[in-house]
């Protein structure tokens, strides 16, 4: 009984403590927003316009036209902002496709421009922030011309300048490079700008087979693209909103992704509105983040619900046609999730791996407990970090898209719900350490029944 009441005490100081901070503004996190610059977003997106276009074929040499230049000024530019940011090219020759729809009419030089900001406990865990720095310029013979439609791939060197589509990602990616390369986190942050997203995710794609190839422990991608223009080509205007696009399912991790940073986004930049879409992209379109899914990479899309459609991947695509200041406020709800998320615990393990019949199974920690009319809650977390709090379980219906309840039950890996139907709500945990920083939520994901093979006679 003594030692009961010991362990009940030490339970509910942990709350004490712990709660305090809990949902409460990281000063940290805080001072990253910050610094956003919009002067400095603004002179990014300038420069980037200068280099007339960045279309994947054209100049890799000329000093200051084309994507070569391009990628060598980024490049300097990353390189310049903290000797801790590891830049790099990554590099492909990508040979000549001649199958119907491609892009790709010759070989071709590819780079992405990777910058590793390592992390100092649990470098393992990588968080990308990312967008795409090449170019298009599709547009063509009107309908009803002569030469109408135009070929579908286009001289490299006629003018691209892309300021929204996607200066407007490069400049918040490297806006986030240049401010949080000046802190050290506890995971391991990567700004990324891929090549080729035009021709066909092909930046993306070599590198996610590369990240699954080298085993990469990727938690989170924030992809960037078209985050620039505040006034739609129906003239509808939108400068406080963004759309983040997930694929499914419901409690894909992507999801998960998209729900923390409409949590996060809320708490750093309440001038804003971060509006999950429960999509992988814009209808019948994709990115970048497409290319990560494929792999197995949780990844989404933050992108204007607000779209030009008549300067898209045209040479109107121009300084003019973008918000600077739209784009600084989605660099900063990029920059407090990533941020909360780089400095946040691991997120909890809801299953494990068990033997059952002489096989390995996956099996979930959800039950119904001894009554079998509770729901119990067990997580694991191996190896947690000296500066964890506890955790936080969360609810909501099975219909309902965002969690609606949150419990915090301090540093315990078990939690009863007496009298709770475990078939009346989705469930999840997330970890929480003494500043408050959140991991992602792990939900407790229902498994399929496996399939027998029935014979019959
Ligand atoms: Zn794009």
């Amino acid at each position: 009984m003594k030692r009961l009441a010991a362990v009940l005490l030490a339970a509910s100081l942990g709350t004490l403590t712990a709660s305090a901070q809990y949902k409460a503004v990281n000063p940290k996190v805080a001072n990253i927003v910050s610094q956003v610059s919009q002067e400095q977003i603004t002179a990014t997106l300038k420069k980037l316009e200068s280099f007339g276009t960045r279309n994947l074929r054209s100049s890799q040499e000329d000093p200051n036209r084309g994507i070569g230049a391009a990628r060598k000024w980024i490049y300097d530019q990353l390189r310049s902002d903290s000797p801790r940011l590891e830049v790099s090219y990554d590099h492909y020759r990508v040979k000549k496709d001649t199958s119907p729809g491609s892009r790709i009419p010759q070989d071709v030089d590819l780079y992405n421009i990777v910058a590793v900001l390592p992390g100092a406990l649990n470098a393992q865990q990588r968080i990308l922030i990312s967008a795409h720095y090449d170019s298009v310029n599709r547009t063509g013979t009107p309908r009803g011309q002569p030469g109408y439609p135009p070929p579908p791939v286009r001289d490299p060197n006629i003018d691209a300048p892309g300021v929204t589509d996607d200066g407007s990602g490069v400049a918040c990616v490297m806006e986030l490079a240049r401010v949080m390369s000046q802190y050290e986190f506890e995971k391991t942050i990567v700004f990324v700008l891929f090549a080729g997203e035009e021709d066909g995710l092909v930046g993306s794609t070599l590198y996610a087979a590369k990240a699954k190839s080298l085993d990469q422990k990727i938690e989170a991608v924030l992809n960037n693209d078209i985050i620039g223009s505040d006034v739609g080509g129906s003239g509808r205007t939108e400068n406080r909103k963004v759309n983040v696009f997930s694929v499914d399912p419901m409690d894909s991790p992507s999801r998960e992704i998209a729900r923390y940073v409409k949590e996060i986004g809320r708490r750093y930049v309440p001038s804003m509105v971060v509006d999950p879409v429960f999509r992988p992209d814009r209808f019948g379109r994709d990115g970048d983040q497409s290319a990560l899914n494929r792999e197995g990479f949780p990844a989404v899309r933050l992108s204007t619900p607000v779209e030009n459609f008549a300067n898209q991947h045209s040479a109107t695509d121009n300084f003019e046609g973008t918000s600077p200041g739209f784009i600084a406020r989605v660099t900063q709800v990029n920059g407090a999730a990533a941020a909360t998320l780089a400095w946040a615990p691991k997120t909890p393990e809801t299953s494990q791996t068990i033997e059952r019949d002489g096989r390995k199974v996956n099996s979930i920690l959800l039950t119904r407990g001894k009554s079998a009319y509770d729901a119990l809650l067990k997580w694991n977390n191996p190896n947690p970090e000296p500066d964890l709090a506890g955790y936080v379980l969360l609810m909501r219906k099975t219909t309902a898209p965002f969690w609606e309840r949150e419990i915090y039950v301090g540093g315990v890996n078990e939690y009863l719900m007496p009298d709770v139907s475990i078939d009346d709500y989705v469930f999840g945990v997330a970890a929480i350490d003494k500043d408050g920083n959140e991991s992602l939520v792990a939900p407790y994901v229902q498994v399929p029944h496996p399939t027998r093979p029935i014979s019959t006679y």
